[in-house]
């Protein structure tokens, strides 16, 4: 950072598409990527006389992305009109929640694989959490797409449930933030509240920025960065802001509270518009909502809540005896961590298993630019190669080139493919006959494992791996040479 003695706060405000069938306010479907304008009703195109009616669900995943984050939920909630005037927003009025929004308070923990992967040996906090100031729930706004001379506006997600999700100014640096986002949008991915997927447009990110020199100063001056569209870009612009605010500040200027964009190309923030006084949305109860009770349906959610990322982690280090960073590794994605279940189901040494997805599979996976979602070969048939392995029927080295034809035949089975290969458990007593010859052409290095450096054993080991053409078991072969020479 370029002034050590400048104390940097974030807070960060995230809005998230949820994830449910349809949308906030009315039946129309949510979904992505159709013809502009075609899920559309008088409701969410803000028609006058159209009224609004309740989706259940959403509130209840609202609820439980609340639950998991160990947020507070008011028993009784309330919807507000936020007024202002925007072509996104025709009916003039966007329904949101005010002073009763469905969660207050709770966290957001900073998972350690969450942040960039050139700065998880620099972490400043471990293990810290980000107080959350409320998540409330309000409807998406349609989409403007401004070309050369015009604009044009698709209405399709207009009234898709958003959740507003504001942390406390507690951030300390852009890598936190990105820890921060990347956290979230794991437990909420996790838990099946949203797909928060930023290409998409289903998870957007505002964040304020000021800087100060002491701790005991009050926050300084805060600047608004607006509509950051992916991760890597609010780790961009929040080191660029962060260092212009300091300078600014280190030639004697003061700043003025604003709103800032981020312009790509320039790799720079410009500014929007200052903010002297602060946005009056004129917020008053919406007439046509009644408050809701939210009792039982905190008590329904608290009933069946879903693992979280860091309660997986710590069940995968338990009962697979696999290390902290694997688990976490296994778990940072759920549909990873399902398949590595799946794949060490009944397997004698699940660490093998966990070895072998993380080292070979997530690499075959990254070259061929594939997620493991798409992932073509079947967890029960890498549980089977490991298995192969750990009977001895096929070496490490073996296996790999058995897992190599699998991944472009999935359809086969392992067993079958090592057969075709002619990776055959070799004959024992055709082993032994080559071990003795080994023992018997090299004096030398046997002599020293006869004195007890087992450790010479690998050379004799190499030896017999030779003379078998790769059939024999290595760790099996050095397990019989150290019992005839020890
Ligand atoms: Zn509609
Ligand atoms: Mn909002």
């Amino acid at each position: 950072m370029a002034a050590p003695n400048y104390i940097v706060s974030i807070g960060l405000e995230v809005h998230v598409q949820l994830k449910t069938e349809s949308k906030m306010f009315c039946g129309c479907p949510v979904a992505f990527g159709n013809e502009p304008n075609t899920q559309t009703c008088p409701t969410c195109l803000g028609l006058p006389g159209a009224l609004p009616v309740l989706n259940k669900g959403a509130i209840e995943k609202t609820i439980l992305a609340g639950q998991l984050l160990g947020c507070k939920t008011p028993p009784v909630v309330k919807w507000d009109r936020k007024n202002y005037f925007y072509p996104d927003m025709p009916k003039n009025y966007q329904i949101s929640q005010f002073d009763l929004p469905l969660c207050l308070g709770g966290g957001v923990p900073l998972y350690e694989l969450a942040y960039p992967k050139d700065h998880q040996k620099d972490i400043a906090a471990p293990g810290k959490k980000v107080t959350l100031t409320r998540i409330h729930l309000e409807e998406d706004v349609a989409k403007s797409t401004h070309h050369k001379d015009f604009t044009t506006i698709d209405f399709n997600r207009a009234g898709t449930p958003l959740m507003e999700i504001v942390s406390e100014p507690e951030i300390d640096s852009a890598e936190e933030a990105v820890a921060y986002l990347n956290s979230l949008r794991q437990i909420l991915v996790y838990s099946g509240v949203s797909d928060a997927d930023m290409d998409k447009g289903q998870m957007r990110c505002d964040v304020n920025i000021s800087v100060r020199k002491k701790k005991e100063d009050p926050l300084g001056t805060k600047i608004e960065l607006k509509n950051l569209n992916s991760v890597s870009v609010v780790r961009k612009s929040l080191h660029y802001e962060i260092d212009r605010q300091i300078h600014e500040y280190e030639k004697g200027n003061s700043l003025i509270q604003a709103t800032w964009r981020w312009n790509d190309d320039v790799g720079q923030t410009e500014l929007m518009r200052t903010k002297e006084n602060a946005d009056d949305y004129r917020y008053f109860p919406d007439p046509d909502l009644l408050p809701v009770r939210t009792e039982e349906m905190v008590a329904d959610v608290q009933s069946h809540l879903p693992e979280l990322p860091h309660e997986k982690v710590e069940r995968f280090e338990s009962d697979y005896e696999i290390t902290h960073y694997d688990a976490s590794v296994l778990a940072s994605e759920i549909e990873l961590a399902n398949y590595f279940e799946k794949a060490a189901e009944g397997a004698k040494v699940p660490k093998k298993v966990a070895n072998w997805v993380i080292n070979n599979l997530l690499g075959e996976l990254k070259e061929n630019d594939l997620t493991i979602s798409d992932c073509p070969v079947a967890p029960e048939k890498i549980g089977q190669l490991v298995g192969l392995v750990e009977a001895g029927t096929i070496s490490n080295n073996q296996a790999k080139e058995v897992f190599s034809d699998l991944f472009a035949n999935p359809k086969k089975d392992p067993a079958k493919i090592a057969k075709e290969k002619g990776f055959e458990p070799a004959d024992n007593s055709e082993i032994e006959g080559f071990i003795d010859q080994v023992i018997a052409d090299n004096p030398g290095p046997a002599g020293e494992v006869a004195e007890g450096n087992a450790k010479a054993a690998n050379f004799l080991t190499g030896q017999v791996m030779k003379l078998s053409r790769g059939k024999a078991n290595p760790k099996m072969v050095t397990e019989t040479i150290l019992a005839k020479l020890q």
